[in-house]
């Protein structure tokens, strides 16, 4: 009987980490799993509050990839609303880069601060087409078509449902009476004339009658949720919280010195695919000296020996993976890489004990890779493909089979190069180009307004089932050996998605 007892006590659950990821076979995040723990506390309670460097902490632990089909201005703008942060792609000028920047920079919460605008010889061809194309309910029309210019006035869907002739030139159906606001309201000013008015949009001019930013119903209603919200991500001055990749070659020290000078990012990326360089370690000496208060994030690294040198030369985080990308091609193409899950504990295990952050970057599909990510050591996770195809992704949608899709690439692709990414792939020194990324669509996502709440709650019910209360937590059990995993059979992967249906339909949230 006795004997019986201790057989039964002797509880064999599955691996430690340390156990799992160190016996020579690198896996990725669907290879393994979690076992459940003990839940004494709700899904409300798991804080998501994380490090994404040294310094900067967000609300939620997701941020944007720097790709040109992902982050600009807009998704920048509503990561950092979310409790995240985006980083800008530069795939552009220094010039551009650095108006993207200030637009985040001066982004007021509520407003639109780029609005769709027409010229009054726009046709109502032309209305429908940005209607479909970039999700707008209504259109300023002011005198070049240009945000800036005077403001002459507004159409709305209202003013032309009942037209026929699609050329009719938008100067002959604008609403002309219009509520303005004063550029000079408090932001509650406005929202008060938008809830009396009624209207769809509430335009906000200048003295001169230029048209600087919007409020429309649906930003207005967004505010009222806002206490839903995880907090927003700011900077010591309340204004959203920025990033942005640059390379590493001589013109990308003035890219960030002009970053900088605008006092427009928080934080920059040194991209590239692999990252332990004396390229990367010449940057970043160079600018921990120009900017010591800039944050500044190294990678791409999946090994804790390429960890320890950046981490020597004096980066704030690292960005962890390489060939784990969705669009990406480099574990093929160049043979080298490691399985996302093995990379991001190995590399965390060396960057946490140092006290350096580390992003899991890449392969994210689901919020299940999120629990994994977190849960394996990485303090925040940046996704590409999950958040492009979405109203804040750059780029139009348009129609492929029926589906409505928006470009999605990879910055080592063919396209994305020829515009000038060639950088991050140490490639633009030679003639022949080898691509290490593919280019294609997505699905339209919608927003990721609705898209990260829903992310964030389902983390939050993994962390639960783990009995995990929070990022730190996790890493605290990690650490301790009292998160068990195991590794799953092709088979157990398979009985883990959905099986066994004639049809079925996903809905998410
Ligand atoms: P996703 O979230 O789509 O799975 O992966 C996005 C990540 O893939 C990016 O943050 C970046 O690290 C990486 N990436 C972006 N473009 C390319 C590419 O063309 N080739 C490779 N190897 N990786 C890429």
């Amino acid at each position: 009987m006795g004997s019986m007892a201790a057989a039964i006590d002797d509880i064999a659950d599955g691996f430690t980490a340390a156990q799992l990821f160190g016996q020579g076979t690198t896996y990725t995040y669907d290879d393994v799993i979690f076992l459940p723990g003990h839940i004494d506390f709700g899904a409300h309670e798991v804080d998501l509050s994380s490090h994404l460097t040294r310094t900067l902490k967000l609300a939620t632990p997701i941020v944007s990839s720097p790709m040109d089909k992902v982050t600009e201005a807009e998704m920048a703008i509503t990561m950092a609303m979310m409790g995240g942060m985006g980083f800008l792609h530069y795939n552009m000028t220094a010039e551009e880069q650095v108006q993207q920047a200030k637009r985040v920079k001066q982004h007021v919460p509520g407003f639109v601060t780029r609005p769709a605008t027409l010229a009054p010889q726009s046709t109502i061809a032309d209305f429908e087409s940005l209607k479909a194309t970039r999700d707008v309910r209504g259109v300023c029309i002011t005198e070049d078509g240009q945000p800036g210019s005077r403001l002459l006035g507004v159409v709305t869907s209202r003013d032309t449902d009942f037209l026929n002739d699609r050329l009719t030139p938008l100067s002959e159906v604008m609403t002309r009476d219009l509520d303005t606001a004063s550029e000079s309201a408090s932001v509650e000013q406005v929202l008060e004339q938008l809830k009396k008015s009624k209207r769809k949009l509430l335009p906000v001019v200048s003295s001169q009658g230029q048209l600087v930013r919007v409020a429309t119903k649906a930003t207005f209603l967004e505010e009222q949720r806002a206490p839903r919200r995880a907090a927003t991500s700011v900077d010591s001055a309340g204004r959203l919280l920025l990033g942005a990749a640059v390379g590493t070659r001589a013109d990308d020290r003035a890219r960030v010195d002009a970053l900088r000078a605008a006092d427009a990012v928080d934080a920059v990326i040194l991209d590239s695919s692999q990252g332990d360089s004396t390229y990367q370690l010449d940057m970043l000496a160079y600018l921990k000296k120009a900017h010591p208060e800039l944050q500044v994030i190294c990678g791409n690294v999946v090994t804790g020996r390429q960890a320890r040198s950046l981490i020597d030369g004096g980066a704030d985080a690292l960005r962890v993976g390489m060939g784990s990308g969705s669009i990406c091609t480099t574990q093929e193409v160049c043979a080298v890489g490691r399985g996302q899950a093995t990379a991001v504990y190995q590399v965390s295990r060396m960057a946490n004990a140092r006290g350096v952050p580390t992003i899991a970057d890449g392969g994210i599909q689901n919020s299940g890779h999120i629990v994994k990510a977190l849960s394996l050591g990485a303090s925040t996770v940046m996704c590409g493909s999950l958040l492009a195809g979405t109203t804040e992704a750059p780029g139009e949608y348009f129609m492929v089979d029926g589906v409505r899709v928006k470009a999605y690439r990879g910055m080592g692709s063919l396209e994305a190069m020829a515009k000038g990414s060639e950088a991050r792939y140490h490639s633009d020194t030679q003639n022949l180009k080898i691509a290490q990324g593919v280019s294609g669509t997505v699905r339209d996502k919608g927003s990721i307004r609705n898209q990260i709440p829903f992310l964030a709650q389902a983390v939050r019910q993994g962390f639960q089932d783990m009995g995990v209360r929070s990022v730190s937590g996790a890493h605290a059990a990690l650490k301790q050996g009292a998160v068990m995993l195991e590794a799953r059979s092709s088979a157990a992967q398979a009985e883990g998605n959905i099986h066994d249906m004639h049809s079925f339909n996903k809905v998410r949230w």
